[in-house]
């Protein structure tokens, strides 16, 4: 039935929630607190297309205001619902608090298949969506942040932030108000892929880990694993793509709307985008054979499994039949609470959402305080750096009486531009965050599963929040 799977999913997110909760010491009344929405803003507004009036769908969804300005992406799909919204939100006051990205967490959705839009459409949608948020107080620097999601991108963060400018005339901070800008309008670079980018930091983490490897069976490190993937969008692609070419991960099998391709010896995920792009569809990539069935993705013989599309793919109905040992939930709510007693029992590792696609949202951060310095990240000292380094290199040099390489010297003495800097913080934020989590799991008895243990992290820090808020005694 309409809306019954976003409403699962948001039941999905409370209970495993409350599964968590529970293993916290935290008190009930603050837990209750945590849990809920704080505010839903739910709209209906007016769009002539094709001249005709079409009422547009649409949500924000402030879950937690504990750290302001609240943050979270706005997603364009036929499937928004509140329910789905609530979630999402949820999620995001999660994620922030793991990777520590000093927000709230919030959401946005219009229902709308974007696909089914001119660009001019879709900018007057766009536009009117913000206007709406303008209204309510529910966008700013300090108040709530959007950024892109499903069905969203670059092109409509400028929108919103010139919406937002211009009727905000005088505030100097107007740029913070959306993440996720093209870079010639206060975007950051590294931010596109960022999301992509954390995945491939997380998974490798994970698979670097000896115990947790020899406990499903295979290997340390990334290199060699098959991974297969579903979905080709922003996440899933770039999540493909540096798994291969930096990890030296396998593409074994990609899904995508158009049907489920796979070769067990591997496809170049680069030749592949190019592919689709040309052709319109997957289908036919020299090499692979097609899926009967599409949705056979979830049963591909794999070591990682990487859902990177939309929430409740992986279900009881179909978790049975999964082969991979580990899944790596690029997307949002990939994975059904009622899934994770059949995963646990095959042993599979779970790495969760509001874990593993946190990337997003960090370098999210790291625009917004570029925005606040108004000033590019390694304008200061990349000069610097460098010429320290060039006089530690003449230096070697000298003592050795050897010369070193124009394009040896080139490597170590130079500064860190901006993507440089954004990606050392996001890998750094990925691994921190990654230890914190295991750390609960292997200290805490009766936690078996990281999306718990992630939990747990999470409501710690969220707790204290509140607690050195001097609100709950
Ligand atoms: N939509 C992304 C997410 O789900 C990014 C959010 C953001 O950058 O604020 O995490």
């Amino acid at each position: 039935m309409k809306g019954e799977k976003q409403a699962a999913f948001y039941q999905s997110v409370l209970n495993s929630f409350d599964k968590a909760a529970a293993l916290t010491d935290l008190p009930k009344g603050l837990l209750s607190q945590i849990r809920e929405c704080n505010a839903v803003y739910q709209m209906r507004f007016p769009v002539k297309i094709n001249n005709q009036f079409q009422v547009i769908e649409a949500y924000r969804v402030q879950h937690s205001q504990h750290r302001t300005p609240t943050k979270g992406g706005i997603r364009f799909s036929s499937q928004v619902n509140q329910e789905e919204v609530m979630a999402l939100a949820s999620l995001m006051t999660f994620k922030c608090a793991l990777v520590d990205v000093p927000f709230g967490g919030a959401k946005g959705g219009v229902k709308i298949s974007p696909r089914k839009y001119t660009e001019v459409q879709l900018e007057k949608i766009t536009r009117r969506y913000t206007t709406e948020l303008i209204r309510k107080n529910f966008i700013g620097a300090a108040l709530d942040v959007p950024a892109p999601d499903y069905g969203t991108g670059a092109r409509e963060m400028a929108w919103i932030f010139d919406t937002y400018n211009t009727f905000k005339i005088g505030d100097i901070d107007s740029l913070a108000c959306v993440t996720g800008k093209p870079i010639t309008q206060g975007g950051i670079r590294g931010r596109t892929e960022a999301t992509g980018r954390g995945v491939y930091y997380g998974l490798r983490e994970l698979l670097n880990q000896a115990d947790e490897m020899e406990a499903v069976g295979l290997t340390t490190g990334i290199s060699g694993k098959r991974l297969v993937i579903q979905g080709l969008g922003n996440v899933g692609s770039y999540t493909a793509t540096i798994s291969q070419n930096e990890g030296g991960a396998i593409i074994v099998g990609v899904s995508e709307l158009e049907g489920t391709i796979y070769n067990p010896d591997g496809m170049d995920i680069d030749k592949l985008i190019k592919y689709r792009k040309e052709n319109g569809t997957m289908i036919g990539f020299p090499g692979s054979k097609k899926l009967e069935d599409r949705d056979g993705w979830v049963s591909l013989d794999c070591d990682v499994l990487v859902p990177a599309a939309l929430e409740s793919q992986i279900h009881k109905g179909n978790a049975g039949s999964i082969k991979a040992k580990i899944i790596a939930e690029a997307a949002n709510g990939p994975v059904s609470d009622d899934a994770e007693d059949i995963l646990r029992d095959k042993g599979i590792i779970v790495l969760p959402d509001m874990y593993l696609n946190a990337g997003g949202v960090t370098v999210s951060y790291f625009e917004w305080l570029k925005n606040l310095s108004h000033m590019r990240f390694g304008r200061m000292e990349k000069r610097f750096n460098q010429n320290t380094y060039s006089s530690l290199v003449d230096l070697v040099e000298k003592t050795t009486g050897k010369v070193i390489g124009k394009r040896e010297r080139q490597v170590v003495a130079r500064g860190a531009d901006e993507v440089d800097l954004v990606r050392s913080g996001l890998e750094e934020t990925m691994i921190t965050a990654y230890y914190q989590i295991k750390d609960v799991k292997s200290r805490r008895k009766r936690v078996h599963d990281y999306r718990s243990a992630a939990f747990i992290a999470a409501l710690n820090k969220i707790g204290s929040d509140y607690l050195n808020m001097g609100i709950f005694p």
